[in-house]
């Protein structure tokens, strides 16, 4: 037997990001000093690339106009460009472009560096051929936060081989709203994931110090509450209280303040009726004092001027620019025109912003300037160039999407046998886009032209694994069209095979496009799968989705269903591994899985949510009764759990207690395997949640191997937050549960 040690609360890794230099922040202070008004309203100015690109919005290929660019940089001063937002580039485009906007910086009176920043959030999005890894959904079911940051550090490899040393990544959004256009791009609805793999991520970007060709700056984003939206569209009000902001959605930006993250995004939306962009108490009070965040503000996409033209809190685009950079603002991603800089300058002159909050603004722009090594090189370096592309990058997605990938239903059907003739049908199969998501060479991800020529569809690769000859198909459908012919060449493909393989799901979308109004299946999929129940054949149903959509009608009736979640580049060679029995799955479901718009409660569930009230003869009601639970996933060997241990049955302040458990691989396959420790504190001063992760872990079992794993527990991580907003363990008992294992313990 061995003996794992896993330290609940803390990621065991290496390296810890570096901080800012003494000669750095003299040095960035001396120039602040040498700086006209002018010079730091371009500073805290972020403009798009189609004001610089030859031909404007919607020509970003390259190709920049030098008279725009001098307009920009030169006169204008302006310190930072983001996007491109037609389509991806090829990599030497994106060097020659960054060379040439480094040299008209250059040629500035103080020669200050321009920040570039891009979102790369599953991979290098804008870079042709980069390698896109699984959103961060489907890395959170790996349960392994190693992938986040390895995807991370490779994402950021690509990105400064492209000249690009700012990522608008991690979101920390906790996703706990399904309907929410971009719960893809959070890790679920439990904090303590967030936290994990949010921190991971950081690590990836930084860990190796700004200036080192292999990092970036990240970006947390988008701060505070962005995904609580009450109808689930992207950008509309939110309504929390502020205990519940202090228990869900702050914690994983205090752990990425901590961690060192370079920058901060803010939230588009409103809360409780205060837009974000506009809160002094959230963007000082929290985040300054509280959190000590010493890093870069940035807003999100115009959100200055929606102050005043959405929000309706400023009554002109003067106040709007006043509101926010005095509550806390230190960069305005305008991006389309340079409104923003001569508000502020007029909004100085006039005294409405103090001279001191826009030094404090530049002088952490020019710190992270510094730290980045841009003073020193601004231009794409050759052995970040070298770091393109490597086959390593395509070896890491391919695990990480086998390992995020997750089987929900096996009824005795997987593995396949290679023998075996199948059916590979339904709108994923053959669609690239709906394997990778949002933010995939495009904004929105949903144009096959830009992925690179290597990448599979579902139906390519299970070519490959079985051979052409054993696999048939049938043409479309879309997503969303209803064609009943489909239902009929699929019921006329099925007569000869083993199988069928419905690829069903969601294509890619990102933001508000990706709005929807309820997480129904399309008519035309409903009909697609009744039609593949009804010929008889076992059914395995493929989910492509970046977020839950109703299946509670099928999933009884189909023998498989298995969920791919966006995974990236390697998503159908990960899928082809599974159904043949190439890999043992291992993903669990970083969310509650729904049957209906009713039911989408989260594990995290309070006492008044647990089954206990009967509605009718035949129906009891259960608040807890999602089609899949949190942290489900199957594999094709079994686990046994056994000898849960604690060291001491009391905790008191200051000390900790170690809990053990031994853990059987009771099959006869390899696998690995996710352990999770949850807590319930049985009575609190506030309605205590019934469930609560507070460790996970992953280990690998030989078939018939047993390993003991061990979670370390301090007080902290009982916590919750109180009704006086203090996050406090309380005396008392609480329970603990490791797979069906339980014990009680005593905080006193
Ligand atoms: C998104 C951000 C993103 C920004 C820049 C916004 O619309 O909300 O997440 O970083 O655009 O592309």
């Amino acid at each position: 037997k061995k003996l794992i040690l896993f330290f609940l609360g803390t990621i065991v890794m290496s390296a810890t990001i570096p901080a800012q230099t003494a000669a750095e922040i003299s040095a960035a202070k001396a120039l602040v000093k040498k700086m006209t008004l002018e010079e730091k309203a371009g500073q805290m100015t972020q403009i798009t690339l189609a004001l610089i690109a030859k031909g404007g919005w919607g020509n970003e290929d390259g190709a920049l106009d030098p008279a725009a660019l001098k307009k920009i940089v030169t006169e204008h001063h302006i310190g930072s460009i983001l996007n491109t937002t037609a389509h991806a580039l090829p990599v030497d485009t994106w060097v020659k472009l960054i060379t040439q906007i480094q040299d008209e910086a250059q040629n500035t009176r103080l020669k200050i560096p321009v920040i570039y920043g891009l979102d790369a959030i599953h991979g290098q999005t804008y870079t042709l051929d980069a390698t896109l890894f699984p959103h961060n959904i489907a890395i959170a079911a790996t349960r392994d936060p190693e992938y986040a940051r390895q995807a991370a550090k490779v994402t950021a490899n690509e990105l400064r081989a492209s000249g690009v040393r700012w990522n608008f990544a991690p979101v920390l959004d906790i996703g706990r709203q399904p309907l929410w256009s971009r719960f893809a791009e959070t890790y679920g609805e439990d904090v303590h994931m967030v936290t994990q793999f949010g921190v991971a991520a950081i690590k990836g970007y930084e860990e190796d110090g700004l200036k080192n060709t292999t990092a970036v700056a990240s970006c947390m984003k988008h701060y505070l509450g962005y995904a609580a939206s009450r109808t689930g569209k992207d950008r509309t009000p939110i309504y929390l209280p502020e205990i519940e902001l202090r228990e869900l959605h702050l914690p994983q930006f205090r752990a990425a303040v901590k961690a060192g993250s370079a920058s901060i995004m803010i939230n588009s939306s409103e809360i409780n009726g205060i837009p974000v962009h506009a809160d002094k108490y959230l963007l000082t009070d929290v985040l300054r004092k509280e959190l000590g965040f010493q890093g870069v503000v940035v807003t999100d996409w115009e959100d200055i001027i929606r102050l005043h033209t959405i929000h309706h809190v400023a009554p002109t685009p003067l106040d709007a620019v006043v509101m926010s950079i005095n509550a806390g603002v230190d960069m305005s991603m305008v991006p389309s025109d340079l409104s923003f800089y001569s508000l502020l300058i007029e909004a100085v002159n006039k005294k409405l912003i103090p001279i001191s909050r826009v030094d404090d603004a530049v002088l952490r722009i020019l710190l992270m300037k510094y730290k980045l090594g841009l003073f020193d090189n601004p231009y794409p370096e050759k052995e970040a160039i070298q770091n393109f592309g490597k086959p390593a990058y395509q070896v890491l997605a391919l695990e990480a999407a086998r390992e995020a990938i997750t089987l929900l239903k096996n009824d005795q059907v997987l593995p396949l046998s290679k023998e075996a003739k199948v059916l590979v049908a339904g709108p994923s199969a053959q669609s690239l886009a709906a394997l990778n998501g949002a933010w995939s060479y495009t904004w929105q991800g949903n144009d096959d032209r830009w992925y690179p020529k290597d990448s599979k569809t579902i139906l390519q690769a299970i070519k490959e694994k079985i051979g052409a000859d054993k696999v048939v198909t049938t043409t479309g459908p879309g997503f969303t069209n209803a064609l009943n012919d489909d239902a009929e060449s699929l019921k006329k493909a099925a007569a000869g095979v083993d199988a069928i393989v419905l690829c069903i799901g969601e294509n890619a979308y990102a933001e508000s496009p990706g709005n929807i109004r309820d997480l129904a299946l399309p008519d035309n999929q409903k009909l697609l799968v009744e039609t593949a129940i009804l010929t008889g054949k076992p059914v395995i149903l493929v989910l492509t989705e970046g977020r839950p959509l109703f299946i509670t009608d099928y999933a009884p009736s189909v023998k498989g269903i298995v969920m791919t979640y966006w995974s990236g580049k390697k998503t159908a060679e990960a899928l082809a591994d599974i159904l043949w029995g190439d890999h043992n799955p291992s993903g669990r479901l970083p969310f509650s899985y729904p049957k209906s718009m009713g039911e989408i409660v989260m594990y995290d569930r309070k006492g008044t949510e647990e089954k206990r009230e009967i509605l009718n003869e035949n129906v009891s009601w259960d608040g807890y009764d999602p089609l899949f639970p949190f942290g489900h996933g199957l594999s094709y060997t079994g686990f046994a759990y056994k000898n849960l241990k604690v060291s001491n049955k009391t905790l008191q302040a200051g000390q900790k207690i170690t809990i053990t458990v031994d853990i059987t691989n009771t099959g006869n396959r390899d696998g690995k395997h996710a352990v999770e420790l949850y807590s319930r504190d049985l009575y609190a001063s506030i309605t205590p949640s019934m469930r609560r992760l507070r460790a996970f872990t992953k280990i690998f079992l030989k078939a018939g191997e047993t390993k003991t794993v061990s979670f370390t527990i301090t007080p902290a991580d009982l916590a919750f937050v109180n009704a006086t907003l203090k996050t406090v363990t309380e005396p008392g008992d609480f329970e603990l549960y490791i797979g069906d294992q339980k014990t009680t313990i005593t905080y006193q």
